[in-house]
């Protein structure tokens, strides 16, 4: 399991970072970053629209990771629960492991733009949509039986999404999705989502209510002047 450590997923993170490509971690690894349990059977990230193709040539390049031999023979093609599936994506070498990455259109299309500032991630300059997956205030501890939750390793190199984002991407996504024939990831994860960080009271509710709130905008608008 190696391949799937915390230390590989920072350096993945890194590897985008330094060809100027903001990245955002997605999919299980970020549920089990937020203590939910989940198989991690790939490692995701959401990047600027434009900067997929860019993306994809940084992943090819990594020790570790080989192209997808496409069609039937892509190995973690049927193990496939994501709704949509990742725009591309390349397989960790000798595994069923699958590195993927997402447009920004495609699951956070409700925020600003994923700009440079995310390149260099700094804890102090990330805005409020967004954590370091080393920060122990915001994210759960490891406990048994759950997802191993804050990075113990790398995490300063990793943007995460926070909790309270997170959930509603997924049921933005999932009530965009509604009628699709694969189902199967927005609903199940929701639940969990609500079931496990709800209780934990990790889950922003109030932040989450306000994500697109016009009176909060304008508020921070007046207080920042
Ligand atoms: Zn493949
Ligand atoms: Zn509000």
């Amino acid at each position: 399991m190696i391949r799937l450590s915390e230390p590989f997923v920072a350096s993945i993170a890194h590897s985008l970072n330094l060809a100027q490509i903001p990245c955002v971690l997605w999919g299980h690894y970020l549920l089990v970053l937020h203590g939910i349990p989940s198989g991690v059977g790939s490692i995701d990230f959401i990047v600027p629209d434009d900067l997929l193709a860019d993306g994809l040539k940084i992943l090819s390049q990594l020790k570790g990771l080989a192209p997808c031999p496409g069609g039937k023979h892509c190995p973690s093609r049927s193990a496939d629960r994501y709704t949509p599936p990742p725009a591309v994506h390349v397989h960790v070498e000798a595994s069923e492991v699958r590195v993927g990455l997402y447009p920004q259109a495609d699951v956070l299309w409700f925020l600003p733009p994923l700009d440079g500032s995310l390149v260099c991630p700094k804890k102090s300059q990330l805005s409020r949509y967004f954590v370091l997956a080393s920060d122990d205030n915001v994210l759960p501890p490891w406990r048994p039986g759950r997802g191993s939750g804050v990075f113990k390793e790398g995490g300063d190199k990793v943007v995460a999404l926070k909790c309270h984002v997170m959930l509603e991407a997924l049921m933005r996504t999932y009530a965009r999705d509604e009628g699709a024939s694969v189902g199967g990831f927005g609903a199940s994860t929701i639940v969990y989502v609500e079931k496990f960080v709800d209780n934990d009271g990790f889950l922003d509710l109030k932040s989450m209510k306000h994500l697109n709130c016009t009176t909060c905008a304008a508020q921070r608008v007046a207080s920042s002047v």
